[in-house]
């Protein structure tokens, strides 16, 4: 049997910056996954590092993960190939205008600056090449975007380092409390722990379920595609106000281009199907922002299994039916920005009891 202070079940960004946290104060754990480090949401995402026109509940969040990813090369002796381009949310009408405006002031209300509002006049500065309908943005120009695999093994690495150690093929079937630890028996023999950490991202509501605390937990396949490689013409990441978006033109010079498009989903088999007709009309939307893209070639389109809860914010915290036992999870597509800090609210909880930044928000109680 394999035994150790702090079992962490998931091997994504969230397991693994969980247990770097921990290994850096002191901490012996271990992270087990049924597949291996990244090969979910973590590994397939699009790599927005976004502040820009998150849930309130996240901002303080967001906030602080932005300064972390200012400063990753500190925590995990690499870069993360991260490039600080800024994001926009682009208005392409008056009411656009109106709708993001009012978003800009509810930010400016809570006491942060990280949004602001553009006019025209700049937006063309910063993206020449954008279609001349558009009048104005918001922006956030502390965001940017990485290399979603580069970084969870520069943090998987950096845990290593430290003595954590990483089982792929090891998938948890049943959990046990065990006075007042657990057992949790695996694919690879059994291993018992002091505390136990469910970031399974959208296996979790299975998890939370073993612990008497059902979630509403929705498993999506999220798609993104990518284009042939481009001479560089666009720094910020966009979104648009009132269309689906999400384009950014990345290091090597191809467009990765999503925006909450689902592909279809045998959740029990993990098998997902591209929906072509989906992709096509996200195509058709980066046209109307950027004309002379039209001939350009998509190279490949992928989908990434990602857990989403009812409100679109994740759950983040201790279990409130069994002691010794934490969530994070549920990210619903944005939790790679928020990865750095939500490793250190957990080493806080499970180490300290408290969190130095508010999570209540984020309670499993809520649901
Ligand atoms: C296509 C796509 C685009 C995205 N774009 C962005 C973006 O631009 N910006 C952003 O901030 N976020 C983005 N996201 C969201 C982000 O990727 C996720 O929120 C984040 O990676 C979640 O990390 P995680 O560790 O919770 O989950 P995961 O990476 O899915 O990790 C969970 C792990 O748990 C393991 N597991 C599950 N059940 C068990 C079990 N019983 N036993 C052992 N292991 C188990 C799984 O194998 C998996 O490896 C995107 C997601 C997708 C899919």
């Amino acid at each position: 049997m394999m035994k150790t202070d702090v079992l962490i079940i998931g091997a994504g960004l969230i397991g693994a910056s969980t247990a770097l946290q921990l290994a850096m104060r002191g901490c012996r754990c271990i992270v087990i996954d049924k597949d291996s480090p990244g090969r979910h949401a973590s590994g397939a995402n699009a790599g927005g590092l976004r502040q820009l026109n998150r849930d309130p509940a996240e901002i303080p969040l967001t906030v602080e993960a932005a300064k972390m990813w200012r400063n990753i090369e500190a925590l995990v002796d690499s870069d993360c190939d991260i490039r600080f381009s800024g994001q926009l949310r682009l208005a392409e009408n008056q009411s656009d205008m109106d709708k993001l405006e009012q978003r800009a002031a509810m930010v400016r209300d809570m006491g942060y600056q990280h949004e602001e509002m553009i006019g025209k006049k700049e937006l063309y500065q910063l993206v020449p090449a954008l279609s001349p309908h558009c009048v104005g943005a918001l922006i956030c120009r502390e965001d940017g975007y990485g290399r979603p695999y580069h970084a969870l093994t520069a943090f998987r690495r950096k845990a290593e380092a430290l003595g954590v150690t990483f089982h792929s093929s090891t998938e948890a079937y049943t959990i046990e409390q065990e006075g007042e630890g657990w057992q949790v028996r695996t694919s690879q023999g059994t291993f018992s722990s002091q505390i136990l950490v469910n970031c399974t991202g959208a296996w979790a509501g299975q998890l939370a379920g073993l612990m008497n605390e059902p979630v509403s937990l929705t498993a999506k396949a999220l798609m993104l595609m990518v284009t042939e490689r481009l001479p560089h013409f666009v720094d910020p990441v966009m979104g648009a106000a009132s269309r689906k978006l999400s384009f950014k033109q990345m290091q090597n010079g191809t467009l990765i281009i999503g925006g909450a498009l689902i592909a279809k989903l045998d959740f029990a088999l993990e098998q997902t199907e591209i929906d072509w007709h989906q992709l096509a009309k996200s195509a058709n939307t980066v046209v109307d922002f950027f004309p002379q893209l039209k001939d350009v070639r998509i190279v490949r389109a992928w989908a990434g299994i990602e857990g989403f809860m009812p409100d679109n914010i994740p759950v983040i915290g201790a279990s409130q039916t069994m002691k010794n036992a934490y969530h994070a999870f549920g990210f619903s597509a944005h939790g790679f920005q928020l990865s750095p800090v939500v490793g250190r609210i957990m080493a806080q909880l499970i180490l300290e009891g408290r969190s130095e930044l508010p999570i209540e928000p984020f309670s499993i109680g809520r649901f």
